[in-house]
């Protein structure tokens, strides 16, 4: 058993797409057992997004996800991690498969309406970033 997180980002949540990630998400066998929501400040998606600050669009990114409320998920399953990555597909929706989270729901490349932890050292930290060890059931 492993656990990523997931986060339903802005632009997600203010289509009322919630329900819709989470019914993929769960058809698909990975199970929430933690989750909450919630809105960033700057300060708190800077934090989250640190290794990607030298990068052209960490302003900008960063705005986005301060912009409206989020959701944020602990998944739990049997390679999680990878599983999970799959199932949101490519960054930019335009090259995301079939069948995927941002083929189905992406505005964009940035409003791409999730992110997933992409191994197990990101999945740790961004766990803890939003919940605390008591905090996850199941
Ligand atoms: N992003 C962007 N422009 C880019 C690359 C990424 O706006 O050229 C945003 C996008 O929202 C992405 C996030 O920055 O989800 C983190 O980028 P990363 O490369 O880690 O993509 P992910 O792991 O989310 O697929
Ligand atoms: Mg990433």
């Amino acid at each position: 058993m492993e656990l990523t997180l997931c986060l339903i980002k802005p632009d997600a949540v203010k289509r009322n797409l919630v329900g819709g990630i989470l019914f993929m998400i769960e058809k698909a066998g990975l199970t929430p057992v933690a989750m909450k929501m919630l809105k960033l400040d700057q300060r708190l998606a800077e934090g989250f997004y640190h290794v990607h600050k030298e990068r052209p669009f960490f302003g900008e990114l960063t705005e986005y996800m301060a912009s409206g409320p989020i959701v944020a998920i602990v998944l739990a399953g049997d390679n999680a991690i990878k599983r999970y990555r799959e199932l949101m597909g490519a960054t930019d929706p335009a090259q995301a498969a079939d069948g995927t989270i941002r083929k189905v729901y992406a505005v964009s490349k940035q409003e791409n309406s999730v992110h997933g932890s992409d191994a197990p050292e990101t999945a740790a930290f961004e766990i803890s970033y939003f919940f605390n060890a008591t905090e996850l059931v199941g």
